[in-house]
């Protein structure tokens, strides 16, 4: 039967705990808090306080996840309105850049909801730099009509496979 921890047990763990993480020795604290032993605080110190600052640390990793979710929301908010504004002022170039932040932002959000799971594939199809290629090669494909055509329903069959 596991022996009862004095420490554990005493009104004033937080405090022990936050002086044994701060390298006090075992005498001095033995001698400024009430009702505990060096062999109680050796125990307790080998034992309980590892598990203690590993919940500790988790709770600190959930709360800065937390933060992190919060900020990035509020830049995709306004990466947003950034987008609106841009679009009611017919600002088609700022506009596409309100865009990506905000695609960036949902992408960072999703991430950090869970939702993508750390899946390494990278759809190809979604990455900016693609879009922009894709525009690219569509444009100087334009003196040829027939060569233009063939390559958008190329694409667009390539890019009903990705999807589904
Ligand atoms: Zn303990």
């Amino acid at each position: 039967m596991a022996r009862k921890c004095t420490i554990c047990e005493h009104e004033k763990v937080e405090e022990i705990n936050r002086v044994l993480i701060e390298g006090a020795s075992l005498s001095e604290i033995v001698s400024k808090y009430f009702g505990i032993t060096k062999a109680a605080l050796f125990r307790h110190k080998k034992n309980h306080l590892p598990a203690k600052l590993i919940k500790a640390q988790e709770i600190q990793e959930v709360a800065e996840a937390d933060n992190l979710l919060t900020q990035v929301t509020l830049l995709r908010d306004k990466a947003l309105s950034i987008l609106n504004k841009a679009e009611q002022a017919g600002d088609l170039k700022t506009a596409l850049q309100g865009i990506r932040e905000t695609k960036g932002c949902l992408e960072l959000l999703a991430k950090l909801q869970g939702e993508l799971q750390e899946r390494t594939e990278i759809n190809i199809l979604l990455n900016p730099q693609w879009v922009s290629l894709r525009t690219v090669i569509l444009r100087t494909l334009e003196p040829y009509p027939e060569a233009r055509l063939k390559l958008v329903q190329a694409l667009k069959e390539a890019e009903d496979n990705a999807v589904n």
